[in-house]
């Protein structure tokens, strides 16, 4: 009996709903980005980012949509080692390392263009605190959680439209 009482851990496919919304989110398309394959819905095969076998639940979190062959193809291996052995970096670190070549200016550019908000540290005094500027680390560590690749095209595109006006110190 005890057996089947957690559900999350037993179920092994999502739910037509959550199905659904997996595939909308996918734009149809199988995630595997060397794929790309535009699938029907009834093709879809639901992928684990975390194997099931290992621990991975079955949540809308944990799933990719995925055609038929690149399911197989990643039998039980996580997404990031999927990745890895199709010699597909990282995209988040990518993404650092893309931030990192931009100025602080643009780096707080983009936050505000995509609404995003980074916080400096806390400097707690023995009676009072203050927020510290945040740091260009501290701008993209969250950035490149938030980004894509091809949210940098922009910055990248028209470097001097705003920088024109005054030049870097
Ligand atoms: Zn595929």
């Amino acid at each position: 009996m005890g057996l089947f009482d957690d559900d999350k851990r037993t179920k092994r496919t999502l739910g037509i709903r959550d199905k659904q919304i997996l595939y909308r989110n996918a734009k149809g398309r199988c995630q595997n980005p060397a794929c790309n394959k535009k699938i029907e819905f009834d093709e879809m095969q639901v992928g684990h980012k975390t194997a099931w076998s290992k621990g991975g639940s079955t949540t809308l979190r944990n799933s990719v949509c995925l055609c038929y062959r690149c399911n197989k193809l990643q039998g039980n291996d996580s997404w990031a080692v999927f990745m890895r052995k199709q010699g597909i970096e990282d995209p988040k670190k990518n993404m650092k390392q893309s931030l990192e070549k931009l100025t602080l200016q643009q780096l707080k550019r983009l936050a505000v263009e995509h609404q995003v908000k980074v916080t400096g540290r806390v400097e707690q005094y023995l009676f009072s605190s203050q927020r510290l500027a945040p740091t260009k680390r501290e701008y993209i560590n969250k950035l490149s959680k938030v980004l894509t690749v091809s949210d940098l095209n922009s910055v990248r595109k028209e470097p001097s439209k705003a920088g024109k006006t005054k030049s870097c110190p």
